[in-house]
């Protein structure tokens, strides 16, 4: 019986785990959605190659796609740590 109950236990943590990961891909999907919109037609100073929208760590990037580099909004920024003095 007490089996049976963690066994039931752990289905719930299972699908608690399970809508948490759902609720960060929404948010990382609502980011990038965002960074879209607002920075449509950005491109790559090295490369000039338009930047593609992706997640990183729960901010929103704007990526080079032949990897040189990225565009951060300044909340992203912000989270990172303060500028060095
Ligand atoms: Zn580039």
């Amino acid at each position: 019986m007490d089996d049976q109950k963690d066994r039931f236990g752990d289905k719930i943590r299972d699908l608690e785990k399970a809508r948490e990961d759902q609720w960060a891909r929404e948010q990382d999907l609502a980011l990038i959605e965002k960074m879209r919109a607002r920075q449509r037609g950005l491109q790559c100073p090295r490369c000039a190659a338009g930047l593609v929208a992706q997640s990183r760590g729960g901010a929103a990037v704007m990526a080079c796609p032949n990897g040189h580099g990225g565009w951060l909004e300044a909340d992203a920024l912000e989270r990172l740590g303060e500028p060095a003095k």
